[in-house]
C-alpha cells in the first residue's frame, strides 16, 4: 500500500508522520517512510538545490519530477512490489498544488509529467492536512530558517491550498482531508479510523 501526506507548509503533517508509521508497524506491516523532494541520495541533492537556488518555474517542476522519478524507480516501486507499505511525505499532488497552483503553471502541464513518470501508479490513500492561512503562518513563525517556498506570500499560499482542494475533489476516494486546526488527539483518532479501513 502507498500512503502519501500532503498539505501547505505549516499544516502540521510532520507532527503526525512518525506516529502514523508506528501505527502501521504495530499491525505487523513492514513500513518504509520516505519524503519528497528527496528520498534518494540524488533526490536529496536535488532537494537542496530546489530549496535554496533561484530557478525558473519550468526547471523547478522538471527537477521535482526528476527527483520523483529516481525515487519511484529505485525506492518506492521496488518496496511496493515487495509488499512493503510506503509512507511518503509529499508526492505528485504537491506538484499540482505548488507548481501547478501556487506558481500558476496549471494542472495540465503537471499532468503531462505525471503521465510520463508514473502513468499507472497512484497513492492508495492521501492525507491532506488542511489549515487556514493564519494558522499556518503562526506555526511557521514559531520555527526558524524558512525555505524559499515558506517565504512566499499569502496569495501563493491560498492558490496552493485551493489546488490541493481541487485535487481532493477530483479524487474523493483516495483523499482524506484532515482539519489540522483540531487537537493532535482528535486528528490521530481520525487517522486511525482511516488506517483501519485500509488494512487487508
Ligand atoms: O514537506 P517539506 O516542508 O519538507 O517540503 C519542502 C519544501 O518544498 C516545502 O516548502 C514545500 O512547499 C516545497 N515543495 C514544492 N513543490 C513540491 C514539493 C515540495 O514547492 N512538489
Amino acid at each position: 500500500r502507498f500512503i502519501t501526506l500532503e498539505g501547505v507548509d505549516g499544516a502540521g503533517k510532520s507532527t503526525h508522520l512518525q506516529w502514523l508509521e508506528e501505527q502501521l508497524a504495530a499491525t505487523g506491516a513492514r513500513v518504509l517512510s520516505t519524503r519528497e523532494p528527496g528520498g534518494t541520495a540524488l533526490g536529496e541533492t536535488l532537494r537542496e538545490l530546489l530549496l535554496t537556488r533561484p530557478m525558473t518555474l519550468e526547471t523547478e517542476t522538471l527537477l521535482m519530477f526528476a527527483a520523483r522519478c529516481e525515487h519511484l524507480r529505485t525506492v518506492i516501486e521496488p518496496a511496493l512490489a515487495d509488499g512493503i507499505w510506503v509512507v511518503c511525505d509529499r508526492f505528485t499532488d504537491a506538484s499540482y498544488a505548488y507548481q501547478g497552483g501556487g506558481r500558476e503553471l496549471g494542472a495540465q502541464r503537471i499532468a503531462v509529467l505525471e503521465d510520463w513518470v508514473h502513468p499507472d501508479l497512484q497513492p492508495d490513500c492521501t492525507f491532506l492536512f488542511d489549515v487556514p492561512l493564519e494558522v499556518a503562518r503562526q506555526r511557521l513563525e514559531n520555527g526558524k530558517n524558512l525555505d524559499r517556498f515558506e517565504q512566499e506570500n499569502a496569495d501563493f499560499f491560498q492558490r496552493t491550498r485551493a489546488a490541493y482542494h481541487a485535487r481532493a475533489q477530483q479524487h474523493p476516494g483516495r483523499f482524506h482531508i484532515i482539519d489540522s486546526t483540531r487537537s493532535i488527539a482528535q486528528i490521530r483518532e481520525q487517522i486511525a479510523g482511516i488506517l483501519a479501513q485500509l488494512r487487508p
